[in-house]
């Protein structure tokens, strides 16, 4: 590719045409590539500029961006996207927009925000046309995927890399579908769905050897590490062996992959017994980790190392060993704050970056069908809501709310009728939701309610409520002859006393005896 560009010139005929080819290649480059394409980029840069295609030139720039980001200057990078999405959003250009969304996606990952990441994959997608290429768009999904998975979100995250993979198989991109192959088996081992991890890891092997894509050392790994879970140790070992044999007779495997490889070859030559030849490995870890200053994956192999000490009995030097990885992790931690602190004021100094960066936060947080707070959000926010409670000594209720027979709604209507149904009820619960009150979809048609400083008697009082207004609904237009009710599991916690898991478990026990009992009712905590 960066030989094309070379031979562009802004006198040949259809430069246009083909500089706009060449910028679209660039954005196609995996992010591997992108260490050896700012040179191109930087060209098409300069001659999209002497055309007079400034859109060229903006989409040339975050290529650039992209390349700054893989050689660690995350402030040149976030300084583009920004600069570049402010003018897109100016000149009203969708495509450029959602270019710069991604990259500002991935500066905020490498800053360690998952929340804004995925904030802005959501964007980069939304503005993401249909006239935009497949392979971009498969990259885009697959783009969002990486964030709905980071940020805890699995199924939406498979959802999105099954998507891409569909577009990026009808298209022959089989380099992309192996990577969102592996992606997936990631996603489903972090989901600990074994079965599926198991059906995946057998897929990636089918399809790299159908169709000639070697599986790259980072997928040997993942598909290792998948092993070391289930208990087949032998079976890890062999799979990175040829990763490792490869290494030993020089790159070109790189250094960050080879110490992870290493890592995940000695904890399973750790748990198989052979605590000599985990040494071994490990040494070779140390040796690769200092050599090309790798401080994350050397803290871990501090972590291993007091495992394989404790492991033969060694407890004293695995207990120093501990100490000093315990260390060297906290001092990597503040150290990453610090940078990211200084970063992000670097970039973004002004109060109206600030406003965008708490408008995308507010817009992660939103379930996207009903407008209220999502599983993600009450996750951050029902523990905080637990602790003022316990300071204050005042009540928290919450309350379970799930649509009954919903299904049938679905299967004799449709999606789209339960959608509006979802959407209505989601209406009734914001209404409720007054004061300090938050309403959130947890997912399908479940629903959340969180009522700080309220007891019991009164969260009763608003649930019934609540339950009558949806029941007593002129559905008739939208459902016909089927009914819409909810049943409602209600919880109360007098003190904050409780974590948010078991405040959880105590509403849906309430709300499996409301489905027990007949449904259209409400069930709180039995007195005493
Ligand atoms: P129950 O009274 O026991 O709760 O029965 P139910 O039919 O409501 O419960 P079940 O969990 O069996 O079915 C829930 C259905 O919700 C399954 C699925 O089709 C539907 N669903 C989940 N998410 C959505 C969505 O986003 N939109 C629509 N239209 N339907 C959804
Ligand atoms: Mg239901
Ligand atoms: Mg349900």
């Amino acid at each position: 590719m960066a030989g094309a560009v070379a031979e562009l010139s802004a006198s040949a005929p259809h430069a246009e045409a083909r500089l706009a080819a060449a910028v679209q290649a660039l954005e196609m480059a995996s992010v591997a590539e992108l260490r050896t394409l700012a040179e191109s980029a930087d060209r098409t840069e300069r001659l999209a500029a002497e055309l007079g295609r400034t859109d060229l030139v903006m989409r040339a720039r975050l290529v650039r961006a992209e390349a700054f980001m893989r050689q660690g200057d995350l402030t040149a990078s976030g300084r583009i996207a920004r600069d570049v999405s402010a003018w897109a959003a100016e000149h009203d250009r969708a495509y450029v927009l959602a270019r710069s969304h991604l990259v500002l996606s991935r500066f905020r990952r490498h800053l360690g925000d998952p929340s804004d990441a995925l904030g802005h994959a959501v964007q980069c997608l939304a503005l993401t046309g249909h006239e935009v290429p497949a392979g971009i768009r498969a990259r885009h999904l697959s783009h969002l995927a990486v964030t709905l998975c980071e940020s805890g979100s699995l199924d939406e995250a498979s959802r999105r890399y099954r998507e891409a993979f569909t577009v990026a198989t009808a298209i022959g991109d089989f380099e992309l579908s192996l990577r969102l192959l592996n992606n997936l088996a990631y996603t489903a081992s972090k989901n600990n769905d074994g079965e599926e991890v198991q059906t995946l890891v057998g897929e990636m092997r089918a399809f790299a050897a159908r169709h000639g894509v070697p599986l790259e050392a980072a997928y040997l790994d993942t598909i290792a590490r998948i092993e070391v879970t289930r208990g087949r140790y032998a079976e890890a070992e062999a799979t990175l062996r040829p990763v490792l044999d490869s290494a030993a007779e020089g790159p070109p495997v790189d250094s960050h992959t080879l110490a992870e490889s290493l890592l995940t070859v000695a904890e399973a030559q750790r748990l198989r017994g052979d605590v000599a030849a985990a040494q071994l490995t490990l040494d070779r870890a140390v040796v690769v980790c200092e050599e090309y200053e790798i401080a994350s994956a050397r803290a871990r192999v501090r972590g291993e190392q007091a495992q394989l000490y404790a492991a033969t009995g060694r407890y004293r030097e695995a207990y120093e060993e501990h100490r000093r990885f315990h260390a060297e992790t906290q001092a990597l931690q503040s150290a990453q704050r610090e940078a990211r602190a200084r970063t992000l004021q670097a970039v973004f100094e002004t109060d109206e970056a600030r406003q965008e960066s708490v408008r995308f936060r507010e817009m992660a947080q939103r379930d996207s069908l009903t407008g209220l707070y999502n599983r993600r959000f009450v996750d951050e926010h029902l523990a905080l809501l637990l602790e003022q409670a316990a300071e204050r000594a005042t009540p928290l209720s919450a309350a379970l709310i799930d649509l009954d027979h919903f299904k049938r709604i679905n299967d004799t209507l449709s999606h789209a009728t339960g959608d509006a149904v979802l959407k209505q009820v989601a209406a009734f619960l914001a209404d409720t939701a007054t004061d300090s009150a938050v309403a959130a979809r947890l997912g399908g048609e479940e629903f959340l309610l969180l009522l700080p400083d309220t007891g019991i008697d009164e969260a009763v009082r608003r649930c019934e409520r609540l339950r009558l207004a949806i029941a007593g609904h002129p559905w008739h237009p939208v459902t016909g002859n089927l009914q819409v009710t909810v049943s409602v599991g209600v919880t109360t916690i007098g003190d904050g006393n409780s974590t948010p898991s078991a405040l959880l478990a105590r509403a849906d026990h309430n709300l499996y005896a409301a489905k027990r009992m007949g449904r259209n009712r409400v069930v709180a905590d039995p007195l005493g």
